[in-house]
Formats: C-alpha cells, structure tokens, sequence
C-alpha cells in the first residue's frame, strides 16, 4: 500500500489543483450558464465553506466547464484588475470526490484506508484542497504560494465541514502538508514557498505550533 501510495503521489506530482493568477481569465458565457443552474448539494456544501473562509455572504460554486484545458488545473476562480467575482469552479470530478467523502468520510482516512481505496483517498484530499485554495482567491489574493499554503491550512475546516472528524481532517491536512507539499517545490514552484511552514510569513496561527492545523 505504502508503495503504491508512492507512486500515485509521483503521478499526481505535476497534478496540482488550481490556479488563477497563471491563468486569469474573464468572465466566461459559459460561466453564467453554469451559474444560472441550482446548485447541487456539494456545490451548496463547497459554497458555505467559502463563505465561511472568507465572510463573504453570496459565494457560488460550480463543478462543470472550467474553460481551462489543462486537465491538472482542478478549480478556476475568475480575477481582473485584482477582483474576484465571489464564485469559482471546479472540475467534475471535484464534486464527485466531494459526494463521496461526504457519504462516507472515514472511508477515505489517509491513515487507514483500504489499498484499493488510497489513490481516491488522495483525489479527494485535493478536491478538498480545492475548495480551500480557490476560497483563498475569492478574497483577491493571487499569489499562488501564499493562496495555496493558506489553502493547505484550511483543509481540516473543510474537511471537518464534509463530516471528517477533526482528527481524521488533521491527518487529511498533514498528509498533504508532509507528502504533497513537498513535490510543489521541483514540479510547481509558483506553489511553494519557504515561508509556508510553522511559524513562517504565511503561518496563518503563529500562536499555534500545530502544523498546517
Ligand atoms: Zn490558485
């Protein structure tokens, strides 16, 4: 299991969720389609997580055409001139991974998931990842390494949020913190920073030693 853990984790090495400043684009047509549909209940649980994350009352999301061809990109959030329009998208799949953990979410427990279950397991710690990191972009901040370690720090609240208990999204956290991380230095380094780690510039508790919870 360790080792095909390891392998997937290669695979997804270059599969890094999200962008926004790289990739900024305008308001789309097909964007007001996808916004005009009620939202499912994993978009609606996505949505009072970012608004949560980010106090702002009326935000969207949409899993469906994000308009970015790059099938590594998982989630989009609209920017121009530094603004955010209070709703992103997301992938499919994202949502999907998000219905599952929902249902079920000790299943998908980084620490004791069943082998033939460990690479979804992954796949949903990035969907969850997702809706942290582009949350983080809502608030106009397009630095992708400040915008995706603060998402790193807030995969516990959404996993907690999808029903993990708070161990279970620690370990969720730290699995990303201490085996996903790590890649973003070699393969997308607009991702990392030296300064995403305890105590650093983006530690969002400093009074906390507790890492990346
Ligand atoms: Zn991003």
């Amino acid at each position: 299991m360790r080792s095909g853990t390891v392998l997937v984790m290669l695979a997804l090495a270059g599969v890094l969720a999200a962008t926004a400043s790289a990739s900024a684009r305008p308001v789309t047509a097909q964007d007001r389609v996808l916004l005009a549909r009620p939202a499912t209940s994993e978009e609606k649980i996505a949505q009072s997580v970012a608004e949560r994350l980010t106090g702002h009352p009326d935000v969207s999301v949409r899993c469906g055409a994000t308009g970015i061809p790059d099938p590594s990109v998982l989630g989009v959030t609209p920017i121009a001139n530094g603004h955010a329009f209070d709703y992103f998208l997301m992938r499919p799949a994202e949502c999907t991974y998000l219905a599952w953990f929902h249902q079920a979410p000790k299943r998908w427990d980084p620490r004791t998931c069943v082998p033939t279950d460990c690479k979804t397991a992954i796949d949903i710690i990035w969907a969850v990842e997702t809706v942290a990191h582009e949350s983080y972009h809502l608030l106009g901040y397009t630095n992708e390494a400040q915008v995706d370690c603060y998402g790193m720090q807030s995969i516990w609240f959404v996993a907690t949020r999808l029903g993990a208990s708070v161990p279970e999204a620690q370990a969720m956290a730290a699995f990303f913190a201490q085996r996903i991380y790590p890649l973003r230095r070699v393969e997308t380094p607009t991702y990392w920073s030296p300064q995403c780690r305890d105590g650093g510039a983006y530690d969002l508790r400093p009074a906390s030693h507790s890492w990346p919870s």
